[in-house]
């Protein structure tokens, strides 16, 4: 398959890897946009969360119980911000779902 995290996962793309467990997968972002910038993945391709349903309600809760344990890994015990953009307007890039996990810095509102 042609998507980038896909390969991410299976290793052929190289990745700073921080997390990794049979459902998910997170890493570095490759341009980070905060201190702390990682992204974390279901190991399942899935396309965008325009694309779950309640089979998945599960597995896009257990992305975001890794994100906090990953924030807590990081020191970022004033705060962080995880993101999942969806779709064109949403500011989607890479069509594999994912949850960005910010911090070490102050975030603003609302979002570009
Ligand atoms: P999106 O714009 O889809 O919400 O986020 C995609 C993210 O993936 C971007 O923040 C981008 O920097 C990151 N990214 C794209 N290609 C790669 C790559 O090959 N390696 C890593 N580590 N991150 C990537
Ligand atoms: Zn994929």
């Amino acid at each position: 398959m042609d998507c980038i995290f896909c390969k991410i996962i299976a290793g052929t793309i190289p990745s700073k890897k921080v997390y990794e467990d049979n459902l998910t997968y997170a890493f570095a972002d490759i341009d980070p946009k905060a201190p702390v910038h990682l992204l974390i993945v279901p190991k399942k391709h899935i396309p965008s969360l325009a694309a779950i349903d309640t089979a998945d309600t599960a597995l896009v809760g257990h992305l975001h119980a890794i994100a906090n344990r990953l924030a807590a890994e990081h020191t970022l015990s004033k705060g962080y911000r995880t993101v999942i953009n969806t779709g064109a307007d949403g500011g989607q890039t890479v069509d594999h779902l994912h949850v960005h996990l910010l911090g070490g810095r102050q975030m603003h509102w609302p979002p570009g």
